[in-house]
């Protein structure tokens, strides 16, 4: 018997994936989070049955949340991860030497075990091997609370606007990130699908906007997320993705990146007119 796994991104519309068995399903006190073999998309993670990464595809998610702000900051040293209990940005992290320390922030400590346990490709530096790396576990909202004048980026690497991640896209959450930034910090958030989610895309931007200066949507392929078509909001104190974007130290960088790339990095920031008109008051 065929074993179909399948996500609803709308009421009418889905992906289905086929796959092989289950490695691990159980429930924490924040979601459920299941870890199947699938057939042509390696080992996936869900969490309340929404696709979170799969081998397949995530370097495209990980390389595009990490890569255009460290490739921007002029000299980026700390870094949080709030959320991104699969490791994947860490990892993405680890691969820019003139980072001295990368924290990440994940509510659930049973992410981190079983990405560890099932997903070693992407946990390969959270497993409490690197010096560069610490781990918090503990709610993005109450650990950035206790952090002012901090970081130079911030990355919100979190679950969808419901559950433990609905106070990660308000805007007291973003002022906290901005008081948690340095005074030419960035953040990054991802944020959603332009062709699914016009109206929270609205709200995260309009959020955003309240807070930082600087803020640019940028786009990626997902084949695995809602619609593919997927999102990430560049938010500035100071430094501007295109006009500062340090195309040198990108071309020059010293590691194989299979999405990301000097030029990409220009080309993400120009969006469809439908995607721009989503964040347009
Ligand atoms: N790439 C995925 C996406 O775009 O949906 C995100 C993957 S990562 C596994 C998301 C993580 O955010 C989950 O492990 C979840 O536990 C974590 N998370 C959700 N709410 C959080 C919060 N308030 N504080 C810290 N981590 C949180």
């Amino acid at each position: 018997m065929d074993l179909w796994y399948t996500e609803k991104h709308s009421d009418n519309v889905g992906i289905t994936i086929k796959t092989s068995k289950s490695l691990f399903s159980g429930n924490s006190e924040f979601q459920q989070l299941d870890i199947v073999e699938t057939l042509e998309f390696g080992r996936m993670m869900l969490l309340d049955g929404l696709v979170m990464v799969t081998e397949r595809d995530e370097f495209i998610y990980h390389e595009m949340i990490v890569h255009p702000a460290l490739f921007t900051h002029p000299r980026p040293k700390k870094i949080l991860v709030i959320g991104g209990g699969d490791g994947g940005s860490i990892r993405e992290i680890m691969k820019h030497p003139e980072i001295e320390l990368a924290v990440l922030c994940e509510i659930d400590s049973l992410v981190i075990e079983k990405s560890i346990e099932f997903l070693p490709s992407m946990a390969s530096e959270i497993d409490g091997n690197n010096p560069r790396v610490k781990l918090h576990v503990d709610d993005g909202l109450a650990y950035i609370r206790a952090h002012q004048n901090e970081f130079d980026i911030i990355l919100v690497d979190s679950t969808d606007p419901i559950g433990p991640a609905v106070g990660l896209f308000e805007e007291s959450f973003y002022q906290l990130v901005f008081s948690a930034l340095k005074d030419d910090g960035i953040m990054i958030a991802q944020s959603e699908s332009p062709f699914y989610h016009a109206e929270i895309q609205k709200n995260i931007y309009r959020n955003i906007r309240a807070v930082f200066p600087i803020v640019e949507m940028y786009q990626a392929f997902i084949p695995t997320y809602p619609s593919g078509f997927w999102s990430f909001a560049f938010s500035s104190k100071k430094y501007h993705p295109i006009t500062d974007f340090d195309h040198d130290r990108a071309v020059t960088r010293d590691f194989h990146s299979r999405y990301y790339n000097e030029n990409l990095h220009l080309g993400a920031f120009m969006l469809p007119t439908f995607a721009r008109e989503n964040i347009t008051e």
